[in-house]
């Protein structure tokens, strides 16, 4: 008996007009089908998971709670970003809706305040929560490179490496840029001394910000003429921007004195609380420190950080979650040491933070070089016990040269 002739038993092409016929139990399939079915088979799953990237939108109350765990103080910016938050998922929440529906406009958000008193950490918080990835960058680094948009897609290169390449995820993800003031323009006057590089940062982030479909190539850094690009849509992007602006202040004061002067009885100078500024900072003083107004536009809930005082720092060194001394008594556990602190030993090492102006930053420098001869020298012996008294810290810090614990971060 001949052999019948073989076809691919999906499109019914002969043997002879196909690359490859792969024979199953009872049919065979060709590679053209093989290449159709495959791509099926993708498609389907990332429609499944698309379906599957879901955020669970919490109430501002809700998201303020979570964010008091971990970040001390701050109640006025907290708040604001709760809102921020749960109006930009809203917003998410609304899409595929009528034509003719108000559309929500993004909640993207500009933190000043100075530096190390938790302007990334709260970004990093509402990540947290959110379960969204969350890409931290520096304007500064947009800066260097002038113009180029390769630089602006490198946010989102890295928002991408956050998002394992989920580009779903990617696009409800959080950017931070921090350093944003380091990209202002230095004059207040537009038609002298124009700082070109840094507004040409600025006018290559509007877009961004606003929301545009951007070619990232997948592992950042240079393009590379081989390397296939991933559109990412930066819509549903929140993004973040914090920065210190240091001597905001004198415009703050200057606006501030200018409407004294015009409404004297609405706005007294004695109600004026000279100690902390930055709670007065409006979208305008933020433009005389040079942020273009398109920029400042695009990042429409402006908030402030208080600078952190003793009380502040007492208590961030021992009681968020994932609180400093915690994280030490867990490591010292782990080697079966018990270890405490006197209360005298945390003053005396939040005394120094204040006193060497290191910030909450410099909490975590001062405890290691207070722990680290114990580090080294306890694992392993019949030691189970640390006292850390004020004396104790005093020897150990009295080594080191604190002022140089400024540059560690
Ligand atoms: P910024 O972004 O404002 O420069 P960070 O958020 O990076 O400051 O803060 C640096 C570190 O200091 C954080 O990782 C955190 O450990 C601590 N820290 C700063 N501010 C706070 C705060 N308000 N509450 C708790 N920890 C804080």
């Amino acid at each position: 008996m001949s052999k019948p002739d073989l076809n691919c038993s999906f499109c019914g092409r002969p043997k002879p007009e196909t690359q490859l016929l792969i024979a199953g139990l009872d049919a065979h399939i060709c590679d053209r089908c093989i290449i159709q079915a495959h791509g099926i088979v993708l498609e389907e799953a990332s429609d499944e998971k698309k379906s599957t990237v879901s955020i669970e939108l919490k109430p501002p109350k809700a998201i303020k709670s979570f964010l008091d765990d971990y970040v001390i103080g701050q109640e006025s910016s907290k708040r604001v970003l709760s809102v921020a938050v749960y109006n930009h998922y809203k917003r998410l929440f609304q899409k595929n809706t009528n034509e003719d529906d108000v559309e929500i406009q993004k909640s993207n958000v500009l933190l000043v305040g100075p530096t190390g008193t938790g302007k990334t950490l709260l970004a990093q918080t509402i990540s947290r929560l959110l379960k969204v990835p969350l890409a931290i960058v520096d304007a500064t680094v947009l800066t260097e490179a002038g113009y180029v948009g390769e630089d602006v897609e490198s946010i989102l290169s890295r928002l991408l490496q956050a998002a394992d390449y989920d580009v779903d995820k990617a696009e409800r993800g959080i950017v931070f840029i921090d350093e944003i003031d380091k990209i202002a323009r230095k004059s207040d006057n537009p038609s002298i001394t124009r700082d070109v590089s840094g507004e040409g940062v600025q006018q290559a982030l509007l877009k961004l910000l606003e929301g545009t479909v951007v070619n990232v190539p997948p592992k950042g850094g240079r393009k590379h003429p081989d390397q296939k690009f991933i559109e990412v849509d930066t819509s549903n992007i929140l993004f973040i921007a914090g920065g210190a602006f240091d001597g905001i202040e004198a415009h703050i004061n200057k606006r501030l004195n200018l409407q004294a002067i015009g409404y004297k009885t609405a706005l007294e100078q004695r109600d004026i609380d000279k100690e902390n500024m930055l709670q007065y900072i409006t979208p305008r003083d933020v433009r005389a420190f040079g942020l273009i107004p398109e920029i400042i536009g695009r990042l429409p809930v402006l908030t402030y950080m208080s600078p952190l005082d003793e009380s502040t720092l007492r208590v961030i060194l021992t009681t968020p979650k994932n609180a400093l001394i915690k994280q030490y008594v867990q490591l010292f556990a782990m080697d079966d040491i018990q270890l405490q602190f006197t209360p005298g030993a945390l003053d005396y090492i939040v005394g120094k933070a204040l006193q060497y102006k290191l910030g909450a930053r410099g909490l975590r420098s001062l405890c290691e070089a207070v722990l680290n001869d114990a580090m080294f020298e306890l694992p392993n012996t019949d030691i189970k016990k640390l006292r850390v008294t004020k004396q104790y810290a005093d020897q150990k810090l009295s080594k080191i040269e604190l002022p140089k614990l400024k540059v560690v971060s």
